[in-house]
């Protein structure tokens, strides 16, 4: 079965194609970042009307890339939410337009499950069951993960997600959008510790997160230590860049530390030996590193997206998409799917309201 997939929930347009024999075709990515890097965050109608550009073009690009046609494809799977109301349309309605003209099935699929679903995609997946933690732009939950659609929600965020978190501090340290790369290439020429930031809810005995103070806190030190007048009287003035190199690798620090804990924390709780890492955050280098080490002393196996899944993509939608319509050909019910005569997209979606496949 070959699957078209389209995410177009935020700021990048991604589509691809993937095979249920042959796993992922061909993929390709619009980043829309250097588009509303001068407004420093995304400006979603500026986001919708990059969509409507794009995805077509892209969607030729990977039928291309993989030497076949429209008329090939068995379905479609699409982005319905959560994310960008404007945005979730462009591919939804592109998604399930083509479908319908094609005669297959169109899926809905939830953003987050192409997130937490995106490990599997490696050469060596891991097996249900297994603790997730989605680390996004917009989401910071640890998932207990029985099957595709068996999500019970253990930890959430209270307030400010951990991509977010690295976003805002990022503003504070005058650096650009995203905000988390380039926390992580500061931080290599800074030393944690040499400020010290707070870990929030490290020990508040849940699993919950939250990151608004820590925003708050950089801010505070950010003024102390960088603004105007900062060091002055100070016979050992130091070098601004080493400060700014210094306050961003204790920002990673502090948001990865607690991370690190609360995962390790919830496969105890939830008696799992698994733990898969997804989303935007799940790139940063010391977070995988930390994971590393926790694993060699606590007997679990960690598992992350390649690189280029991490950020949102299309091949996850494919992927997720695909996922499900396996589940419904098992159970003999695809051939009953018809094609889609409309469409719909759900903004607000928590993940755990999803049926299991
Ligand atoms: P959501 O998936 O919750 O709807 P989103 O789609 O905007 O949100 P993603 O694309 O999954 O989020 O991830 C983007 C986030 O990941 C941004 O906040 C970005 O700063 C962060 N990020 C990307 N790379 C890194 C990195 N190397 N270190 C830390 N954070 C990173
Ligand atoms: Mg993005
Ligand atoms: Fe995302």
């Amino acid at each position: 079965m070959i699957v078209l997939g389209i995410e177009t929930s935020c700021d990048e347009t991604g589509v691809a194609l993937h095979c249920s024999e042959r796993g992922l075709l061909a993929q390709a990515l619009h980043s829309q970042i250097a588009m509303h890097q001068r407004y420093g965050g995304v400006v979603p109608e500026l986001a919708s009307r990059d969509h409507i550009r794009r995805v077509l073009p892209l969607a030729r690009q990977v039928l291309d890339e993989a030497g076949l046609g429209l008329s090939d494809l068995n379905a479609v799977a699409y982005t319905a939410g959560p994310g960008l109301a404007g945005a979730l349309l462009v591919g939804a309605g592109v998604g399930a337009s083509l479908a319908w003209a094609l005669g297959v099935p169109a899926i809905g699929v939830h953003h987050l499950e192409g997130h937490l679903l995106s490990p599997l995609l490696a050469v060596d997946p891991p097996a249900f069951p297994f603790v997730a933690l989605l680390v996004s732009g917009g989401h910071t939950q640890l998932m207990d993960v029985q099957g595709v659609g068996r999500y019970e929600l253990l930890g959430d965020t209270l307030d400010d997600a951990a991509g977010e978190a690295f976003d805002k501090s990022a503003k504070l340290l005058g650096l650009g959008y995203p905000g988390g790369p380039a926390i992580a290439k500061l931080a290599e020429s800074g030393r944690p510790g040499r400020y010290e930031l707070p870990r929030p809810m490290l020990r508040s005995g849940d699993l919950d997160f939250s990151f608004s103070g820590l925003k708050t806190a950089v801010l505070t030190l950010v003024r102390r230590e960088l603004d105007e007048g900062a060091g002055s009287g100070n016979p050992e003035t130091r070098d601004p860049r080493q400060v700014r190199a210094d306050i961003a690798a204790e920002v990673q620090a502090a948001i990865t530390d607690v991370l690190v804990a609360k995962s390790v924390k919830a496969l105890q709780h939830a008696g799992r030996e698994t733990l898969v890492v997804a989303g935007g955050v799940s790139a940063n280098r010391r977070l995988r590193e930390r994971l590393a080490a926790e694993q060699e002393r606590r007997r679990f196996r960690v598992h992350f997206p390649e690189l280029a899944l991490c950020s949102d993509n299309g091949a996850m939608i494919a992927f997720a998409g695909a996922l499900r319509l396996a589940a419904l050909k098992e159970r003999g019910e695809l051939a009953g799917l018809k094609p889609p005569e409309g469409f719909r997209v759900r903004p607000r979606w928590p993940l755990d309201e999803l049926d299991a496949a």
